[in-house]
């Protein structure tokens, strides 16, 4: 992400805790290349049209992780309908693959004191009775800067800093779980996807005069491995993200 100056950079890339001032996460692994976005770029109207689906896309993905907060702390609830496929199919997931908060968290802050980076944790918890992060994406598919993401959590959590309630020494397992809501037609079985108001079809016969269905959530869990080789990743892209924010990380005394 581009910022246009030293106080854009200092408040949207990252946090200040304790005092201290602790790059993002999802800040550090912009640095990487994104061929799927410059194709989304691509195909879009103009520039400003591109942006008004990923803010919609964004509005939606918050929704669903403030419904699943709710979900998992038990509180009282109301699911706007636009995401009530989604959630229905997190209903789904959870029961069959036995989600438990059990002394996790959702929404946890969490920063590394030896590698200087902060973020926060979607949801900490129990899943097929293994521990650990669990992130979740609305995104169209379970892209590899997950991967980063996700070990970059679990690398912090695994630190000496005392992460109340949290059992460190069964912290292992990083998971994906992506939801997502989707229309099929009747009669020829394409798939549309009405994310951020920019409907998309996929397969199905190009000349059928679709007849879609209600809006039916689905999900898709990936559990990841090589921890130790996607949190090397992660401290190279970190690295290159320094170099190329140089002039503000100066101005933070952050070297
Ligand atoms: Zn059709």
């Amino acid at each position: 992400m581009e910022h246009r100056n030293f106080e854009e950079f200092v408040s949207y890339a990252g946090y200040l805790i304790n005092g201290k001032w602790y790059p993002r996460v999802t800040s550090i692994i912009s640095i990487k290349a994104k061929p799927a976005l410059l194709r989304f770029y691509g195909e879009a109207k103009n520039y400003s049209a591109a942006q008004s689906i990923t803010d919609k896309s964004a509005t939606q993905g918050t929704k669903i992780h403030n419904a699943i907060e709710a979900i998992l702390k038990n509180e009282a609830l109301t699911v706007d309908p636009e995401i009530k496929p989604a959630v229905q199919a997190f209903n789904d997931f959870a029961q069959l693959h036995k989600l438990r908060l059990d002394g996790g968290a959702i929404e946890k802050r969490i920063w590394s004191p030896k590698h200087c980076f902060a973020g926060t944790v979607d949801v900490l918890a129990e899943l097929d009775d293994e521990f650990g992060v669990l992130d979740i994406k609305t995104s169209s598919g379970i892209w590899r800067d997950y991967n980063l993401q996700t070990a970059a959590y679990l690398g912090a959590l695994q630190e000496d800093e005392p992460w109340e309630g949290i059992p460190k020494k069964e912290l292992k397992s990083r998971w994906i779980l992506r939801l997502d809501q989707q229309q099929s037609c009747l009669i020829c079985g394409a798939k549309k996807r009405n994310k951020g108001g920019n409907a998309k079809i996929r397969g199905g016969i190009q000349s059928c005069f679709h007849e879609w269905s209600d809006e039916v959530g689905e999900w898709e869990l990936k559990k990841l491995d090589n921890f130790e080789s996607d949190f090397e990743a992660f401290l190279a892209a970190k690295r290159l993200w320094e170099w190329e924010n140089e002039n503000y990380l100066k101005q933070l005394n952050y070297f």
